[in-house]
């Protein structure tokens, strides 16, 4: 399955190493034709297939000339900086982020160490369609490793201007830890190591042997919600493989919802760095009134990293991301970075006398609803237009499908084509579980066939 966000699949099915060399050369010669330079950073997440992967990418990124700089395991966040920080011409991942273990993929990272959007995804496409042009022997790529990428994502945290690392010190904070055997367990125990928290930790092996569904939700944390309880901790810490993503379990011991992430570490940064707020059209309303009670904007970008991450950079914001856990600090960088997320959450425990359970409490509570819809036979813009005027009263955003927000109600609606399937995606927030299907029982009634 290729996408702008890159290429993905199960492993011994669709994605096999000829796929991998295939695209990792189509995005090396892609690199070299749109230079200057010819490095290219190499990192993967823990999977089993994470080694041949990485050894498919190499081959084919030297076959066009591309010298490999291989950062081994680490954080998706961490081999994108490492593009900054080298200089590099561009970064690939491999891996399948929150996907189960069967899985694997390639994530394309441009020299800004940002994801490739839409527009350079098409011309890598047009390269990876067509004959890749390789190297002779005396031009191929060469190879070296870089162990230190983790190390210096580390050191550019610690140093966020407003992190009080004394401070956070001074609370030696119990933290309990869950990495899922992904690539996180290295700098979660760096930092939170630096930051003097008093760790509790599990699946902490980066072989890739996920224990659970690797997606960070509230229903796949069960272990670390016991393990919250009976270790007394202040909060539970839970990533994806590849660390872009931060759940948070509260001193109570529950699953708070990934949603609080982004909505808690905005309420801080907002203290220390007045500025717009940028989510995606999905994202929770927890953030809009995180934004309006710091006196901020909320700007709404069309879903996916990328979109979200260069929306932050046209309004100059000082904090963004997605509400599924991915917090987006431009003082570090322009990407999701699950180690930022833990770091801002400790800063404002730090800041704060009142534990994590009774900030989220003070933040507020919705309810989401998803629902699919079957698509309907019209074409999907008028079927916009039917639902925009049959709720005249609603604010209508149709930059990525449809949104329809009523602000005095505290509710919306957001109604998106899948790419993969025939239906329509319907996510419905209100204050209560009621009100929001409510609202998905009236979008289905108001539906034209
Ligand atoms: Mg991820």
């Amino acid at each position: 399955m290729v996408s702008v966000s890159g290429l993905r699949g199960r492993v011994g099915e669709g994605l096999t190493p000829e796929v991998i060399t295939h695209f990792a050369a189509a995005f090396g010669a892609y690199v070299l034709r749109r230079g200057p330079g010819k490095t290219v950073v190499l990192g993967r997440d823990s999977r089993v297939s994470g080694p041949m992967f990485a050894r498919a990418a190499t081959a084919g990124l030297q076959s066009v000339g591309c010298d490999v700089v291989d950062v081994g395991i680490a954080p998706t966040p961490s081999v994108q900086l490492a593009v900054e920080d080298l200089g590099a011409a561009g970064g690939l991942a491999v891996t399948a982020s929150h996907n189960p273990i069967e899985w694997n993929a390639l994530k394309f990272i441009g020299p800004s160490g940002m994801f490739l959007d839409a527009q350079e995804s098409a011309e890598m496409r047009i390269v990876a369609d067509g004959e890749v042009p390789r190297a002779m022997w005396r031009n191929l790529g060469g190879w070296r490793e870089d162990p230190e990428a983790v190390e210096r994502h580390l050191r550019r945290i610690l140093a966020i201007p407003f992190l009080d690392v004394e401070r956070i010190r001074q609370r030696r904070f119990k933290v309990a830890l869950d990495c899922v055997r992904g690539a996180g367990g290295t700098i979660f125990s760096r930092l939170l190591d630096e930051l003097g928290c008093e760790v509790t930790a599990i699946n902490m092996e980066a072989d890739g042997l996920f224990p659970r569904e690797p997606e960070p939700v509230a229903e796949n944390l069960k272990e670390l919600e016991e393990l919250v309880r009976t270790s007394g901790a202040d909060v539970g810490l839970a990533t994806d493989p590849d660390v872009d993503r931060l759940s948070l379990v509260s001193d109570e011991g529950r699953a708070i919802g990934e949603d609080y992430t982004l909505a808690l570490a905005a309420s801080l940064v907002l203290r220390h760095r007045p500025g717009a707020v940028v989510t995606n059209l999905s994202t929770s309303r927890l953030l809009d009134d995180v934004a309006t009670a710091a006196g901020r904007t909320l700007v709404r970008a069309p879903v996916g990293e990328i979109n979200v991450a260069r929306r932050m950079q046209a309004e100059g914001a000082t904090i963004g991301g997605e509400g599924n856990g991915g917090v987006i600090l431009p003082d570090v960088h322009l990407t999701r970075d699950a180690p930022v997320a833990a770091a801002l959450i400790l800063q404002l425990l730090a800041e704060s006398d009142q534990p994590l359970s009774a900030l989220a409490a003070a933040i507020g509570r919705y309810e989401i609803v998803k629902e699919k819809l079957p698509r309907p036979s019209q074409p999907l813009d008028a079927v916009y237009d039917a639902l925009t005027a049959h709720f005249p009263e609603a604010e209508a955003d149709r930059q990525d499908g449809l949104r329809l927000s009523w602000a005095a109600e505290r509710k919306w609606a957001h109604l998106r084509p899948s790419g993969t399937e025939p239906i329509v995606r319907i996510i419905c927030e209100a204050p209560s579980r009621d009100e929001a299907v409510a609202l998905v029982d009236t979008l289905r009634a108001a539906l034209p066939a």
